[in-house]
């Protein structure tokens, strides 16, 4: 109970307050200065994703035997807030490369998958992608069409990915596809792919409204010959290791999102004090502090329920629920957030110069990405319901 009661008031352990300023500087000091010029050119910072590998940030949760960092959830989450606020398209690609290939790797893997793959992709040698979206399936993830026949040894993998992350830089790539056509969801299984491979193609690349600098590409697969160790886990058990994926994953979205959110209020609140109309800083102004404060509260509840959830998932506990609550709340949060710097910033909140106006375009991902906000609904409804 009292870690309970020490995870709610946030009381953070030595440990984590050297992780967190080490983002915070490494945030501040080399991504910061060039925010804009990732998101303009809409490249992908390789050279920033290296560096977060050195420090570990690209192996949180995985355990050290495997090159990770063998923290937490709540490691994790404070990794990805503090990135978030300084950009969240950064925030994005490392939560994705943590959170979607390479946990999947580490959860669902056998051990030779995970002596061949994981210390690549913890150092950052290796960028990870994971490809479950497809043209026709989203939200409704089990309707893939792409389809992996077993023949001599091998996987013959055919079909196609849409809003990939990494598609185009990542090196190695968890994909879902249909290995029996009778088994609905349960005919889905899991794949290791290799960038490189005969028919493995990384398609367009996406050109975003926001979180520009994280690589957004379709992926097609012609005939690609996947060896049969590459399976994950047993045929037609792809599916439920993706939703299980996903649970985790939507807790790095709602950290993400109070990250989003502190870095547009930050901006809000000192500009507020510094911006004079009528004579007067607007903070002054009793419409602008009620906007401070309601940002200020939501920020902390959705704080509080992504903690919890992470603090769940690290002691094994069910958090299903919670994870959707975190995200739904804190991705919502955000979107308000975002929106209500850019009014207190008034016109300058529409010109690329001030650091509102980005995030504004880059909070749109969160209430969609990884279960839009409607998929969350349903999954916390269905939850409360199931007794
Ligand atoms: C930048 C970016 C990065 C991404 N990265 C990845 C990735 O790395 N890997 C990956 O696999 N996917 C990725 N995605 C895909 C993402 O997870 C999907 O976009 C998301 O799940 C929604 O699917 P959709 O876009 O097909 O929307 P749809 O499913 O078509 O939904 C459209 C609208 O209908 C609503 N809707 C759908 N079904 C229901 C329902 N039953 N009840 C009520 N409303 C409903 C939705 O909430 C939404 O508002 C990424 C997407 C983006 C934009």
């Amino acid at each position: 109970m009292e870690e309970v009661v020490n995870a709610y008031l946030m009381e953070l352990s030595e440990n984590q307050i050297i992780i967190r300023d080490t983002v915070r500087d490494f945030a501040d000091k080399n991504i910061r200065p060039h925010i804009m010029e990732f998101d303009e050119s809409q490249n992908f910072p390789m050279e920033i994703m290296k560096k977060l590998g050195e420090l570990g940030f690209l192996g949180v949760v995985i355990p050290e035997e495997y090159g990770g960092a063998g923290l937490g959830y709540v490691e994790f989450v404070m990794i990805i807030e503090e990135l978030a606020k300084v950009d969240p398209s950064i925030a994005l690609s490392v939560a994705a490369h943590n959170g979607l290939c390479t946990n999947h790797i580490y959860r669902f893997g056998n051990e030779s998958q995970r002596k061949k793959y994981l210390p690549d992709l913890t150092s950052g040698k290796k960028i990870g992608a994971w490809g479950l979206t497809e043209s026709a399936s989203g939200s409704d993830a089990a309707g893939l069409k792409s389809i992996a026949e077993k023949k001599n040894g091998y996987y013959i993998l055919n079909g196609s990915k849409t809003f990939t992350t990494h598609g185009t830089v990542g090196e190695t790539a968890v994909i879902m596809a249909i290995t029996d056509k009778n088994k609905g969801k349960k005919g889905i299984s899991a794949f290791i792919l290799e960038k490189g491979w005969e028919g493995f193609i990384a398609g367009k690349k996406e050109n975003k409204l926001g979180m520009r600098a994280s690589d957004t590409t379709q992926l097609t697969f012609e005939n690609v010959k996947i060896p049969e160790e590459n399976l994950i886990g047993n045929e037609g058990e792809g599916f439920i290791q993706a939703m299980q994926i996903l649970e985790g994953g939507r807790i790095s979205i709602a950290a993400l999102s109070i990250g989003l959110a502190q870095g547009a209020f930050a901006a809000a609140s000192k500009y507020s004090k510094e911006r004079k109309q009528f004579g007067q800083p607007l903070a002054d102004f009793e419409a602008i502090q009620f906007k401070l404060a309601d940002m200020h509260t939501n920020i902390e509840a959705a704080r509080l329920l992504t903690y919890r959830a992470a603090f769940l998932k690290d002691k094994g506990l069910p958090n299903k629920k919670e994870a959707a609550i975190a995200k739904l709340f804190s991705s919502e949060t955000a979107e308000k957030a975002a929106n209500d710097a850019v009014q207190i910033f008034g016109g300058y909140g529409f010109i690329k110069d001030f650091p509102v106006e980005k995030f504004y375009r880059d909070v749109k991902l969160l209430t969609i990405g990884e279960g839009t906000s409607e998929i969350q609904r349903i999954v916390i409804a269905r939850e409360l319901l199931k007794d």
